[in-house]
């Protein structure tokens, strides 16, 4: 199992929606994004009117599904879930719209891969609440406009420059995220192990959070993983020397880099002389798809400082040759 790659399968979701926080109070961090958000809901609730589309950016596990959550909760509102690769025709895409109620919340995650023949229905749908049922088929068919209720579209994609432009415009507000501050990853952890009932200290809990990439999910995942190991290996506190113990064993090094990253790393240094290399070439060369590495693994490798992107490809840096106990080449390429 990879035990950082960010996203979340099935399983991990179910977990997660026990930890999920349930309003702006208990969200943690991110004060920027914290405060436009209530200022935007807290807007709406004056006019008595649903909120702007909202458009959440930022690295996968940062929180997005969560502040689509406590948007309609704060609204009072039912919310609709999706994801832009379940719309790959314009008729999904009709049939959820043409079902939503009132005031209500479509959370469409990955909505930069959204099908492109359902986009402009969804440009349609957000400027001017209407959707254009087709009804028959073939050169029969004909387009009947249904308009819609007042709605609130919450978006999430990994990367706000993946949208279209068109469809970017359409959001009243974009909220990007940032990977968190170990501090604020603490706090994550404080929280969660106290709603698990899980005991530990504070230097435990402050170990994960240092190896957790700035990445709620990844900290709230490790504190579970540790838990094994105290429960079974150790005194049953998740304590420093549990945190150590465990993350050896799951091969997260002291600077949160997983096996990922580092046969990442590694690839870059010893098999292409540090680069430049392309993006594809190296996932490839770690048996990777492309969005993976693109997405996950080197927006953090970028973020230590241990790989640049460089017009001509990624490269490695001195920091990051030194990371892998390499002795960094006289001159690294720019
Ligand atoms: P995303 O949609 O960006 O992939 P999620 O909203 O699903 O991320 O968050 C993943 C997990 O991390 C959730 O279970 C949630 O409990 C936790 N989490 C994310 N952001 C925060 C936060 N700011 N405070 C507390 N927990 C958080």
């Amino acid at each position: 199992q990879r035990l950082t790659g960010a996203g979340a399968d099935d399983a991990e979701r179910v977990q997660e929606a026990a930890l999920r926080p349930k309003g702006l109070a208990e969200f943690v961090g991110q004060p920027q994004v914290r405060d436009q958000l209530s200022l935007v809901l807290d807007a709406a609730k004056v006019r008595g009117k649903a909120p702007d589309h909202v458009l959440l950016s930022g690295p996968p596990g940062l929180g997005k599904t969560t502040l689509a959550m406590i948007i309609a909760a704060d609204m009072g509102s039912q919310i609709r879930v999706t994801s832009g690769p379940a719309v790959q025709h314009a008729g999904d895409l009709a049939a959820i719209l043409s079902s939503l109620e009132e005031g209500e919340v479509l959370f469409i995650d990955e909505i930069h891969r959204v099908a492109r023949a359902a986009e402009e229905m969804l440009y349609v749908a957000m400027e001017d609440f209407r959707v254009d049922v087709i009804v028959g088929k073939g050169p029969g068919a004909t387009a009947i406009p249904l308009d819609l209720p007042p709605f609130t579209l919450v978006g999430a994609t990994t990367r706000s420059g993946l949208l279209p432009a068109p469809l970017r415009d359409r959001f009243g507000f974009t909220g990007h995220l940032d990977f968190y501050s170990i501090e604020d990853l603490q706090t994550v952890l404080t929280r969660s192990a106290r709603m698990l009932g899980i005991e530990a200290t504070p230097g435990g809990l402050g170990e994960i959070a240092g190896r957790s990439r700035g990445t709620p999910r990844i900290a709230n995942r490790l504190l579970r993983r540790v838990r094994d190991w105290a429960q079974v290996r150790g005194r049953g506190i998740v304590d420093l020397e549990a945190a150590k113990a465990a993350l050896l064993v799951y091969e997260v090094d002291e600077r949160g880099l997983d096996r990922l990253d580092r046969s990442v790393l590694s690839a870059l240094c010893r098999r292409f002389g540090g680069g430049p290399v392309g993006l594809n070439t190296l996932a490839v060369s770690v048996g990777e798809e492309p969005d993976t590495v693109g997405e996950v693994a080197e927006p953090f490798l970028v973020r230590e400082g241990l790989l640049s992107r460089t017009p001509r490809g990624r490269i490695a840096t001195v920091e990051g040759w030194r990371h892998l106990g390499l002795t960094p080449p006289d001159t690294i390429p720019t």
